[in-house]
């Protein structure tokens, strides 16, 4: 067999967990802290890059895939100005994208907000706008590194928020304001008669 039909079993080998959609009952749990780091944490945290990546997306949170834990993977890519500035949080982590951070928290947020178009792969071909703040004061444990307290903003402070509500049973769409809301309530109510859980009702925070 050549090395080329070598890596084509491989690629096909991958293993890739089954994305868990709005309204199924893990989405809206509070999800439990990682207590250690052992091998079947490194494993659960390989299959979440994994299915990130399979499903094309910059983040992943486990309850995604069906696991209440706090843990979140990050992929989120270099800011298209090259001119742009970078939050302390940027310069220090988007050279180190893939991340995989084990019961991350956000200890301060900035006072200003935005509001920004998001995604979900819970929520799928469905763009919201959500305001947020600009920059938040992450702290975490990287899976391959020590404990970080970083101030982090751009894309990276939108995609570490979208990911941490999501370790509380938050998604987005439950932070979306009129009148965007009801202009999404048609794709909402497809994919929650769907997947949705028996009963299940979508709790709006804004
Ligand atoms: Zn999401």
């Amino acid at each position: 067999m050549s090395p080329e039909g070598n890596l084509n079993m491989l690629a096909k080998k991958k293993k890739v967990a089954a994305m868990k959609y709005l309204g199924e009952a893990v989405l809206h749990q509070k999800a439990q802290p990682v207590a250690e780091i052992n091998d079947d944490i490194r494993n659960l945290a390989q299959l979440m890059l994994e299915t990130m990546y399979h499903y094309d997306g910059v983040g992943l949170a486990a309850p995604q895939i069906g696991v209440s834990k706090r843990i979140v993977t990050l992929d989120v890519p270099p800011p298209r100005d090259p001119n742009a500035v970078l939050s302390p949080g940027e310069r220090e982590l988007l050279s180190k994208m893939p991340l995989v951070l084990i019961n991350p928290e956000i200890v301060s947020s900035s006072p200003v907000l935005e509001y920004y178009e998001e995604g979900c792969l819970s929520v799928p071909k469905l763009y919201a706008p959500v305001e947020r703040p600009v920059s938040v004061v992450l702290k975490t444990k990287l899976l391959d590194g020590p404990e970080i307290l970083l101030d982090c903003g751009g894309f990276l402070a939108r995609a570490i928020q979208h990911e941490l509500d999501h370790l509380d049973g938050i998604v987005y769409v439950q932070k979306v304001k009129s009148p965007a809301f009801e202009e999404i309530q048609p794709q909402l109510k497809t994919i929650i008669k769907k997947y949705g859980a028996r009963g299940y009702k979508l709790n709006r925070l804004v």
